[in-house]
């Protein structure tokens, strides 16, 4: 597996062995001028000097000892109808995780989840406001005011705290967006990200569970074990969009495998943070 991650105007690249011979790319980038040694906030972003990172400053878990094996669990498209039923699970298990949210008409009823997903320790990030890629990838400035409309609509529930981490739809690397803004649009993207001190991530497993089928409970966690094998650092990526019920199902023995395979929980921060 290779790793990239970009720091003050440096590339700092981290080969690390993927079991089988399987290479997963886990994709990170983030603005050399939006996180000055002190690791502050985007003076861009933020004109009131709020935290780093969006995890809720009630109860943020510890970071990981350095040198331990790390997941963040990850959840994109939510939150929806079954976001409960994730909180309590990760609650049950005590562990944190990063939750990329969107904020669309058919969500608007569920976002003070956000409050209480942040309260419990979790780190709330920016994937999109509609996730229609067919507008927001139409050009760089479609994306960013997509992305200006989530903060909007998140604001009330962020508490001042802003989101600096972003998961773009479809991943840094995804081709449909050619489609809509050209050959060039990711690439643009992700620098023009990078210039607004946003962390870019993507995952290097997937669960699948958002794939069309609905898959069974076990399906998706034989997806993310296998996925995970011989990796140090895992990203993982799944759904709390109303179509995936059976992700909070699979969650308890997703969690215990990486508790007995002796990973330690953290968010993408906190992952972003060890690997500077
Ligand atoms: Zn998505």
């Amino acid at each position: 597996m290779q790793l990239t991650v970009r720091r003050r105007g440096g590339w700092v690249r981290l080969l690390l062995l993927a079991a089988a011979g399987m290479a997963a790319g886990l994709a990170f980038g983030w603005g050399a001028a939006g996180f000055p040694a002190g690791g502050g906030p985007s003076p861009a972003l933020s004109s009131g000097g709020g935290p780093a990172v969006s995890a809720g400053a009630e109860s943020v878990p510890d970071a990981p000892p350095p040198g331990a094996k790390r997941v963040c669990l990850t959840f994109d498209d939510g939150p929806s109808r079954t976001t409960p039923a994730v909180l309590e699970a990760l609650a049950d298990a005590g562990v944190p995780a990063t939750f990329f949210v969107v904020a669309g008409e058919s969500n608007e009823r569920y976002l003070p989840l956000i409050r209480q997903a942040r309260q419990e320790g979790h780190e709330i990030a920016l994937h999109s406001a509609s996730h229609r890629y067919s507008d927001i990838y139409r050009s760089a400035d479609a994306f960013w005011a997509d992305i200006e409309l989530l903060r909007e609509r998140l604001a009330p529930w962020l508490e001042g705290e802003e989101p600096l981490c972003l998961r773009f739809p479809g991943g840094s690397t995804n081709t449909v967006s050619r489609k809509y803004g050209g050959d060039g649009i990711m690439a643009e993207l992700k620098e023009q990200a990078e210039a607004r001190g946003l962390r870019w991530v993507d995952w290097n497993v997937s669960a699948e569970d958002a794939a069309g089928e609905k898959l069974s409970a076990d399906a998706i966690l034989r997806n993310v074990t296998e996925g995970s094998a011989g990796l140090e650092n895992c990203v993982v990526l799944m759904h709390d969009s109303p179509s995936t019920g059976t992700t909070a199902e699979a969650l308890p023995a997703i969690i215990d495998w990486y508790k007995d395979n002796g990973y330690a929980f953290c968010t993408v921060s906190q992952l972003y943070d060890s690997l500077a």
